[in-house]
């Protein structure tokens, strides 16, 4: 079945934005050279045959995307990528979109799917995993069972009146009843989430979110496409007649594209967060729940606190009167098949393989990224992005503390050197993570995937209301943050995904370190600005909501913001203007990531002996090394887009499209121009550049 919506996007209106401020469109996949390489020279890397293959082999991959065609200084993106469409084209009947690490989550996937295959395990644990793999390659065969799994689920809930037709009973039904139960028992969270956390301005507490589902806002890119996959899987799971199918089909989804537009109302979402008294609810929403109840069986009776934040209320509001115009029986049809999604198994044979693994993954992420990562870990590349991270942490320190960003009174200034020195970095490896508690009390059956899924998803939400009764922290995104590195507003944390750092896509010791700044090392300024930009400045060195940017340099900052406002509006895609938005964290971060990560390394070049330059160009590339630095750069945002679906990209996330993120921020950077020897005409040299930091 294709992929209809894109996950890994950050939606606005979620508890999540907090977290992964650096979302990147995940989809699916093709093979890259340096993927191919791995496979060939696997068995002996360390001789200099070898290595001259590793060199080789990635300058023929950044070789093959480029267009010698096109002058660096007239689209340096389409120069950079203008071959990437020939080895990685979207298509309109598979992936509507391809980038760089949509390849680099393929690669983790496939890398995975190698080892529940084929690979040794070492430990129960890991049998376990392994076990849960082949329960879901088994779960066809075994049909009987297997429906009769799924029925018993969803009948502890009662039954669909789908197929108890007339005598199925409205009056016995409470929809805010059955989905609190589904999310205390299985975390599950349908049409209503709450979420524990540390309070956001005060993270020696923890509070009590409730709002709409992260999975809530999904982009459809057809009605009449996702109603007709809905219906042909309603009849493959209930025999029921095709009109019937299409037609709960078309009413379970149109209740769900109710409840998804509701939409987030403020720029940020402690603008949509309101602290309320229980109380307060209870009479507030007295019309449609109950919501003292409501908490207590999702938390305990006990559990129920006096007071707890609203988020997104007008989201809120929208489902709660989107829900009362629905008839019970689309609520029921809908909370019940939706429940059914976490243990369906729906992908053609041929697909199983993959489709089993991406599930596996999903069901046991920390556990799944751990063990792979002990696959491939390398001390000397978590070395390297350490001492990488502190290059870039140092020059901006440097820019903090100059004359270059005088726009900023001294004080607040001092406040973000101290910010950026309490920041940290984090490579999520899950060392510290206690797998044994939360998965040694139950057996995984080979026979068995409905009941594997189940157990998995039961230790998993006991797990989380255990947060109530636990050290205040943030929410974890494994899901999303498992491709993508990301800033946590409120730990002042950069985490960066295992996925990145497997070999020989950003990393390997013997790639220029032109390369590995222009890639990782851009990705961790970009990060790191997230700390200082229009939300990051809300939040103070210990990650709580405490502004702590003075009136003056405020109004400087958003003096500034606004030049990139109306400069990244005056791009087309799609043949639209990108929106006027004044969101413009993403362009803040490319901006000020790129111009950092280039100072850094051309730092890191002073302090090098004369010979280690012979190692930053590459044989066959006519590039300088700097040169080297920012086609390296650019090929991070290849991408190819289905012409169909780019008005999208461009409406909904608030990152540019890929040849934006290049042309935007290397046309502010004076020193790329240089680099590249562009006439004072050139495009990518005009005159007048938008710049922060
Ligand atoms: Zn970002």
């Amino acid at each position: 079945m294709m992929s209809r919506f894109m996950p890994g996007r950050c939606l606005n209106g979620s508890l999540r934005q907090l977290l992964p401020l650096f979302c990147l469109l995940i989809t699916s996949v093709l093979t890259l050279a340096a993927d191919g390489a791995s496979e060939a020279i696997r068995d002996d890397l360390t001789t200099e045959y070898a290595k001259q293959i590793i060199r080789h082999s990635k300058m023929a991959e950044m070789k093959g995307m480029l267009n010698t065609n096109i002058d660096p200084c007239n689209d340096f993106y389409s120069y950079a990528c203008g071959n990437w469409h020939r080895h990685n084209p979207a298509q309109l009947f598979g992936n509507l979109m391809t980038d760089t690490f949509q390849l680099i989550s393929k690669g983790f996937e496939r890398r995975l799917q190698r080892l529940l295959q084929h690979g040794t395990m070492k430990s129960n644990l890991e049998e376990k995993l392994q076990s849960f793999y082949r329960s879901c390659l088994l779960g066809h065969s075994g049909e009987v069972e297997y429906y009769s799994g799924l029925h018993s689920i969803v009948n502890e809930y009662g039954e669909l009146p789908l197929i108890k037709g007339e005598s199925w009973q409205a009056s016995e039904f409470s929809w805010w009843r059955i989905i609190a139960g589904i999310q205390q028992k299985y975390g599950k969270k349908i049409i209503l989430a709450v979420d524990i956390m540390a309070d956001i301005k005060n993270h020696t507490v923890n509070r009590i979110y409730l709002g709409p589902p992260d999975n809530q806002q999904t982009i459809y890119l057809s009605n009449t496409m996702e109603d007709s996959d809905t219906a042909s899987d309603l009849q493959k799971y209930y025999s029921i007649s095709s009109h019937m199918a299409k037609q709960t089909a078309k009413e379970m989804n149109d209740l769900k594209r109710n409840l998804s537009t509701g939409g987030f109302q403020g720029t940020s979402l402690e603008d949509d967060l309101t602290l309320y008294t229980v109380s307060e609810l209870q009479e507030k929403y007295a019309e449609y729940l109950n919501i003292s109840e409501f908490l207590g069986i999702i938390l305990g009776p006990d559990n129920v606190p006096e007071e707890i934040y609203i988020y997104s209320e007008s989201s809120l509001n929208n489902t709660l009167q989107a829900l009362k115009a629905t008839p019970t029986t689309t609520i029921a049809n809908y909370v019940l098949w939706q429940l059914m999604t976490e243990f369906r198994i729906d992908v053609p044979v041929n697909k199983i393989q993959t489709w089993c693994t991406e599930r596996t993954k999903t069901i046991f992420g920390k556990l799944a990224e751990h063990i792979l990562y002990e696959r491939y870990r390398s001390p000397e590349a978590e070395a390297e992005v350490h001492s990488m991270w502190q290059q870039i942490r140092d020059t901006f320190r440097k820019e903090l503390a100059g004359d270059k960003l005088d726009w900023m009174m001294n004080k607040t200034r001092q406040l973000a050197i101290e910010k950026l020195d309490n920041m940290q970095l984090k490579i999520n490896a899950y060392d510290n993570e206690n797998f044994e508690t939360l998965y040694g009390n139950f057996t995984v059956d080979r026979s068995d995937y409905v009941r594997n899924v189940q157990h998995v998803l039961m230790a998993e939400a006991k797990r989380r209301l255990q947060r109530l009764h636990n050290p205040p922290a943030s929410l974890e995104a494994t899901d999303v943050l498992s491709f993508t590195p990301a800033y946590n507003i409120l730990e002042n944390c950069i985490t960066i995904p295992v996925a990145l750092l497997q070999p020989r896509y950003f990393w390997d010791k013997n790639y220029p370190q032109a390369l590995k700044y222009a890639t990782l090392g851009n990705l961790l300024a970009h990060e790191m600005t997230h700390g200082f930009d229009d939300e990051g400045h809300k939040y103070d060195a210990n990650g709580n909501l405490a502004p702590w940017w003075d009136n003056k340099s405020r109004y400087e900052f958003e003096e500034r913001r606004k030049c990139f406002q109306a400069q990244y509006h005056s791009y087309k895609y799609g043949g639209s203007r990108l929106p006027e938005s004044i969101e413009q964290s993403e362009n803040i971060a490319d901006n000020a990531g790129v111009k950092l990560a280039y100072k850094a390394y051309l730092r890191w070049l002073e302090q090098q002996p004369p010979a280690i330059l012979e190692q930053e160009t590459m044989a066959g590339l006519e590039l300088t090394n700097r040169q080297l630095f920012f086609v390296s750069y650019a090929q991070l945002w290849c991408d190819d887009v289905q012409s169909l679906f780019k008005t999208s990209v461009a409406t909904v996330d608030n990152h540019a499209p890929g040849m934006y993120r290049v042309i935007g921020s290397l046309s502010n950077f004076q020193e790329f121009s240089w680099v590249f020897n562009c006439s004072q005409q050139a495009p990518m040299d005009p005159e007048f550049k938008c710049s922060i930091y």
